[in-house]
C-alpha cells in the first residue's frame, strides 16, 4: 500500500488506526560488473511491500539517493550520491510534516550499509528507527565471508532470491581485500584508485538463490521484530 497513491482523506482515516509508515531508502550505486545500481533500492521496497501487505502500514515514496563511499562517486560511472547533511535533512524535513498530521512511528529501511548513511539516517529524528537490513547473523549460511560486505557472496545470493532476472553471474567475479586496508575507504579518507578494484567487495561467484532465501527471510524477521514492537 503506497502512501502516494491514496487522496489525503484516505490516509486521514488510516490515521484513525495506525501511525506508523515504512520508508525505503535506496541508492544509485555500483554494485560490481554483475548487478544493476538500483540493487540497495529494489531489496528495500520490496522487503517494504512485504511487510506493508502483512502488517497493513503503508509506505512512503522511496529516497532514492544515500551516502556512498567517495571512491564510488569518483569513478564508477552512473553512481552517484547525496552528502550526510542533505540526507539526514532530507528525512528530518519530511519526517516533520508527517508528524504534524498524525505519523508517529517512521522505519527508514536500508540495504545500504555505508557508515555516514547510516549516521545520517540515525540523526535525522528520534522518531525514526532505522534498519539496517543486511545486520543479520550469515556465518553459518556464508562459505568464504562473515557478514555482507559489497555486491558479494551475500548480497548477489539475495539477489539470486529476489530477482533472479537482474543477476549476470557470467560477468561475477571476486575481490577481496583487507578490512584494515579497505578502512580508510570506508571512513571516507581516501578516494584514489584501489588496486584491482571492480566495485564488488567479496565473493560474488560462490553465490546461490539457496543462500539467498534463507538469509532473505532472517532479514523479513528482523524487520518484522522491529515492526512489531510499533505495531
Ligand atoms: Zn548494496
Amino acid at each position: 500500500m503506497k502512501l502516494n497513491m491514496l487522496k489525503y482523506t484516505e490516509i486521514k482515516e488510516y490515521l484513525k488506526s495506525k501511525d506508523s509508515l515504512l520508508i525505503p531508502v535506496g541508492t544509485c550505486e555500483q554494485h560490481g560488473l554483475h548487478l544493476p545500481l538500483c540493487t540497495d533500492t529494489i531489496v528495500a521496497e520490496r522487503m517494504c511491500d512485504e511487510i506493508s501487505e502483512k502488517y497493513g502500514i503503508l509506505v512512503a515514496p522511496t529516497i532514492n539517493y544515500g551516502v556512498n563511499l567517495p571512491l564510488d562517486n569518483k569513478i564508477m560511472t552512473g553512481t552517484t550520491g547525496i552528502t550526510y547533511e542533505l540526507l539526514k535533512d532530507t528525512l528530518e524535513n519530511i519526517t516533520k510534516y508527517w508528524k504534524m498530521q498524525g505519523f508517529k512511528h517512521f522505519f527508514a529501511v536500508s540495504c545500504h550499509g555505508d557508515i555516514f548513511h547510516i549516521k545520517a539516517l540515525s540523526d535525522s529524528s528520534e522518531d525514526v528507527e532505522v534498519i539496517e537490513t543486511y545486520e543479520v547473523e550469515q556465518e553459518d549460511i556464508l562459505e568464504k565471508q562473515v557478514c555482507t560486505r559489497h555486491a558479494c557472496e551475500s548480497e548477489t545470493s539475495v539477489m539470486l532470491y529476489l530477482y533472479p532476472e537482474l543477476v549476470d553471474m557470467d560477468k561475477a567475479k571476486d575481490f577481496d581485500i583487507a578490512i584494515e586496508d579497505f578502512m580508510p575507504y570506508l571512513e571516507h579518507k581516501r578516494d584514489d584508485m584501489v588496486d584491482g578494484y571492480i566495485g564488488n567487495v567479496g565473493y560474488s561467484t560462490i553465490a546461490t538463490k539457496e543462500k539467498g532465501k534463507v538469509i532473505y527471510e532472517r532479514m523479513m524477521k528482523n524487520l518484522e521484530s522491529i515492526i512489531e514492537k510499533y505495531n
